[in-house]
């Protein structure tokens, strides 16, 4: 139907299905969703308003809607065993705001990551509604060392005294300590902001250890290692429940996505399995080979390693930009992202590193076995880059190899 009525659509579908099949994807804030959660995503909760919560709607007909976020609700909050969770917000950046606006005024001092470092746009960044509005300053991991370094943190927030603290980051590759992080807060008396985006599946898993207990606010999106569909996610203490979901709506959005909603709490309940746990397992195993494999073949690696599903590369002794590496490597089939490495010397528009992750290749079922080879590719492109026929060679073997793994797994 949809092929006859809009082929200018649906050939473009085709066409990304067929990208995504034979194409290995190592951008670690992407993931493939479950055949559930695809469903629900893509089913007639799309046509429901329901601005409001449940029971307190602005319009009739919520009552299974209703059913849904509450089993979503109570789901995150199991899931993460936090005292209240706030399902609707659009993004990962809607989740900052909220948190941002329900307990800063404009011109608060915010302190966090800086971009270079790992931190994300939400996270005080000129050019985003957070630098434009807030007073931010940031920290930057250890030089030498490209890890946090904790004591530094404590002297900045003693010295500037912010009103919040943001940790949590899009490319720091090591597992970040909430607990000093806590402790820095309460300190200074700041609140504490962990932005999860990135490592909630691990955090689930045990396999990262757990904010909640500690900060008064967690935000996370819901498509990154966690698996489920786009989208943002707060989690807070229950003296600020009204707090959050007045500033969600009223404040800051309309209707809810209330098949996202869905596709929320079906992602919760999967990752509530055995098997969810055995993912997160494989993801952090994958990345650990995938690195390994890239420092034995000469690759330098921010922090000298990764703890979770991700890393950064710093390509500079490769003598490539990152937005050269992202291009030759997506020549070949293999899809990665340029990033910032901390204090880069080039700008955050080409870069000197690319970030590199585990989340997507093992949802469609790679094995270690398979980041030797994935680490091979990358390599033999990256050193025969003016040499057409080898990277031929090595495109249609990236492309065999992708499309024997799905990309609609259960
Ligand atoms: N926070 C972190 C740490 C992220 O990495 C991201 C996304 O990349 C976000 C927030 C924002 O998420 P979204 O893209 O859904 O707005």
């Amino acid at each position: 139907m949809m092929k006859k009525f809009d082929p200018e659509i649906y050939n473009i579908l085709r066409k990304e299905i067929e990208r995504q099949r034979n194409t290995i994807d190592l951008i670690p804030s992407e993931n493939i969703v479950s055949k559930n959660v695809l469903k629900i995503v893509g089913s007639i909760f799309t046509n429901k308003y329901a601005e409001g919560y449940p029971n307190k709607r602005y319009y009739g007909g919520c009552e299974y809607v209703d059913m849904v976020e509450r089993i979503a609700v109570e789901r995150a909050c199991k899931l993460f065993n936090s005292e209240h969770a706030n399902v609707q917000p659009h993004s990962g950046s809607q989740a900052n705001m909220a948190v941002y606006f329900s307990v800063l005024k404009p011109g608060d001092k915010i302190l966090a990551m800086d971009i270079g470092s790992g931190g994300h746009l939400t996270h005080g960044v000129k050019v985003n509604f957070s630098g434009m509005l807030y007073n931010a300053i940031f920290y930057s991991v250890d030089r030498d060392t490209g890890l946090l370094n904790y004591e530094n943190i404590r002297k900045i927030a003693n010295r500037e005294k912010p009103k919040i603290i943001v940790c949590g980051s899009s490319s720091y590759s090591r597992i970040i300590d909430f607990e000093k992080f806590y402790q820095i807060a309460k300190e200074v008396n700041a609140y504490l902001l962990a932005d999860i985006a990135h490592i909630a599946g691990l955090i689930v898993a045990n396999l990262h250890p757990s904010p909640v207990k500690y900060a008064e606010f967690v935000t996370s999106t819901t498509h990154k290692t966690l698996r489920g569909p786009r989208g943002g996610l707060i989690l807070c203490k229950k003296d600020f429940k009204e707090k959050i979901d007045s500033m969600i709506i009223p404040g800051i959005q309309g209707g809810p996505l209330v098949h996202v909603i869905a596709g929320k709490a079906v992602a919760f309940k999967e990752a509530m399995t055995k098997k969810f746990i055995k993912y997160q397992n494989q993801i952090v195993e994958n990345c650990k080979v995938l690195c390994d494999e890239l420092k034995k073949r000469g690759y330098k690696i921010i922090s000298d390693g990764t703890d979770n599903h991700l890393f950064v590369v710093d390509l500079r002794n490769k003598n490539i930009t990152g937005l050269e590496g992202q291009k030759l490597l997506e020549n070949v089939g293999i899809i990665t992202n340029k990033n910032l490495i901390p204090f880069d010397p080039l700008p955050p528009s080409i870069t000197s590193g690319i970030r590199i992750g585990t989340p997507c290749i093992t949802s469609r079922g790679m094995k270690k076995s398979d980041m030797v080879k994935i680490a091979e590719w990358i390599d033999e492109t990256i050193k025969n880059r003016e040499k057409e026929n080898i990277l031929k060679d090595i495109r249609k073997k990236v492309r065999r190899f992708a499309s024997e793994f799905p990309i609609y797994p259960e």
